[in-house]
């Protein structure tokens, strides 16, 4: 069930965004028992890659939040380049044939993996510890007040029927994002 936020207070933590950075603070948080909501504005989850070349220190961090086997499953490390020269090919190697695994660097290579592969992961985890994102779920905004954070507009879930039926009434009848309602503090 989800409500609208209209209060700092309503919640410890809010992340704004599932995208890489808040599906591991939502695991981090979820693992230690601090009380949180993850909301996304994408009515669905994000099928592409942009961020595909992982590298060392962000694979320590999710061994951290015990994913890096399903990671490393996915991805390729130690990826071969290949050199031309016009269509004549040079050769093959390593960008990373000089890094080596050592007691200090446990991920010497980077991961080569599909941003939307990691984020799956990282849900699937979510979900494990109890938690999972709120989709269709926007911040409106919000603002410093008396030492606290204040959200201005509210967290609203949108009313994806509702905007279906507009949609379709609608000449452009585009989806996407658009501005949410202004929820009224109390
Ligand atoms: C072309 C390109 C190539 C890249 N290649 C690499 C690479 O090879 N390796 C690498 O490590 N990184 C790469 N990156 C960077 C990588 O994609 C980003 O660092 C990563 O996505 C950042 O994660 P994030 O969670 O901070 O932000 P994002 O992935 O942008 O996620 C933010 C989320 O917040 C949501 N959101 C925003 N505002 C609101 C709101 N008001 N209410 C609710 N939800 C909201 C958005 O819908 C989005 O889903 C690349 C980026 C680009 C554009």
């Amino acid at each position: 069930m989800n409500t609208p936020i209209t209060h700092a207070s309503d919640i410890s933590v809010l992340i704004v965004g599932a995208g890489p950075t808040g599906l591991i603070l939502a695991c981090d948080l979820a693992r230690r028992g601090v009380d949180f909501r993850i909301v996304e504005k994408a009515n669905e989850y994000a099928a592409g890659s942009r961020g595909k070349g992982m590298q060392p220190r962000s694979l320590e961090v999710l061994d951290d939040v015990g994913v890096i086997d399903r990671i490393l499953v996915y991805g390729q490390s130690h990826t071969l380049l290949r050199s031309y020269d016009g269509t004549t090919v040079l050769g093959d190697h390593d960008m990373h044939q000089d890094r080596h695994r050592t007691a200090d660097i446990p991920y010497e290579s980077t991961l080569f993996i599909p941003q939307w592969r990691t984020e799956v992961t990282l849900r699937l985890r979510l979900e494990e510890l109890g938690a999972q994102v709120e989709l269709a779920t926007e911040l409106g905004g919000w603002r410093t007040q008396h030492c606290a954070q204040v959200i201005e507009r509210g967290v609203r879930r949108r009313d994806l029927e509702r905007r279906a039926a507009h949609d379709r009434r609608s000449s452009c009848g585009r989806a996407g994002p658009r501005p949410l309602a202004h929820v009224a503090e109390t």
